[in-house]
């Protein structure tokens, strides 16, 4: 029996992440190397999709692995907190100014955490947010009307569209003093991969300090942009950020930061906000994630920065729409699962929404491959019919 008739016994619609399904069924990865991805026919892809950015350096590059091994050598999970956990806040805060950290496991994780933690910190219970920027799985940042969410999960959430300082200002005059965080992505991928506009960015913060709201900015996905992540690119500063992806090298990981004071109701005491976690901050994900942020410091940011800025004129040139900043590319299609099965036919693995990120594995040669199968798909005169 194939692995996709397996696939289909034992799990629903055959494999566990909804966010890389494409119809009628993804192939299955068995092989990753570098940039190449061998999947369960034998066909190879340039590897444009790096597990949804998180692998900065392609798949099982040398030293990450060498770093994993030899901390899951010493044991991989301990009822104890590591030195690793400190040695990866300490990394953090030196490349962003943040002052303290608190691991977890995903994304979604460190997005429910950063909200526990603004509503502990200010006694409030709204979190504002934007239309169209995915956040993750919790209830309080899917569509309120996405089956099985919790029916009073839109009661403590106020949706705002995207961008819009006319209905940001508004709504915080009227709910402002009772607005935990606004929560944004200043590059969000699912509405479109845009970078948020500064002069937005700045009123933004002007309006939560003036509500006394915190400013809490996910950078799940933006962190790989910018030593200190994106925001730092704004010259922002936010009182709370998520991180995840990158900075667990190729590991299940998740974080939040902030300074000690907003990250305070964490400190265990009586009336402290009680979170666990039984893998969170673990030995193997904090080593692999430390040793792939020191081989990506400032040069090695700019330097994949410049590839994807170049990529990008490349494809515009050749009449490609396509969005993002540095290092992240989001190809604007009709129908994004033609586009998905367009590229992968052609060696190029992407996100289902036509999301692509570079990885420092890719040579020359792959990102000319990755220009050439991308035109041919979606260039001027294109044959889309494959
Ligand atoms: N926030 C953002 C901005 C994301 O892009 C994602 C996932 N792509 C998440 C949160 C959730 O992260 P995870 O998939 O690790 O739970």
């Amino acid at each position: 029996m194939s692995v996709v008739d397996r696939a289909r016994r034992v799990l629903p619609g055959g494999n566990t992440r909804t966010t890389l399904f494409v119809p009628p069924h993804p192939p299955y990865a068995v092989r990753g190397e570098g940039a190449i991805v061998t999947d369960h026919t034998g066909h190879q892809v340039i590897d444009c999709n790096n597990n949804y950015t998180s692998l900065i350096h392609g798949h099982a590059h040398p030293e990450i692995l060498g770093a994993a091994t030899e901390a899951a050598r010493s044991g991989t999970a301990f009822g104890l907190p590591t030195a690793s956990e400190v040695a990866l806040a300490e990394h953090l805060r030196d490349r962003t100014g943040i002052e303290q950290w608190r691991f977890c496991n995903s994304g979604t994780e460190a997005v429910l955490m950063l909200l526990r933690a603004a509503r502990a910190r200010t006694g409030r219970d709204l979190i504002v947010r934007f239309d169209g920027s995915y956040h993750g799985t919790g209830d309080a940042v899917v569509s309120p009307d996405a089956p099985g969410v919790a029916r009073s999960a839109p009661d403590s959430v106020l949706v705002l569209p995207q961008h819009d300082l006319e209905a940001l200002t508004a709504a915080m005059r009227e709910h402002g003093d009772r607005v935990a965080a606004v929560l944004i992505d200043l590059m969000p991928n699912r509405a479109g991969l845009n970078p948020a506009d500064p002069a937005y960015v700045t009123a933004l913060r002007e309006l939560t300090r003036q509500h006394g709201a915190l400013l809490a900015v996910d950078e799940v996905i933006t962190f790989r942009l910018h030593e200190g992540g994106l925001h730092k690119q704004y010259g922002l500063q936010p009182d709370l950020v998520s991180v995840g992806k990158v900075i667990g090298g190729g590991f299940p990981v998740g974080a939040i930061g902030g300074s000690a004071d907003v990250l305070s109701p964490f400190v265990p005491a009586p009336g402290a906000v009680s979170w666990g976690g039984t893998f969170s901050a673990n030995p193997v994900t904090m080593a692999a994630g430390l040793t792939a942020l020191s081989l990506f410091g400032s040069h090695e940011i700019a330097e994949l920065n410049r590839r994807g800025d170049q990529l990008r004129a490349r494809l515009r040139d050749a009449g490609v729409t396509v969005n993002g900043s540095g290092s992240l590319l989001r190809l604007m299609a009709p129908d994004p699962t033609d586009l998905w099965w367009n590229l992968y036919r052609r060696g190029v693995l992407g996100g289902t929404n036509g999301l692509l990120a570079l990885s420092t594995a890719m040579s020359p040669v792959h990102l000319d491959q990755i220009a050439d199968a991308v035109t041919a798909v979606l260039g001027r005169g294109a044959d889309h019919r494959v």
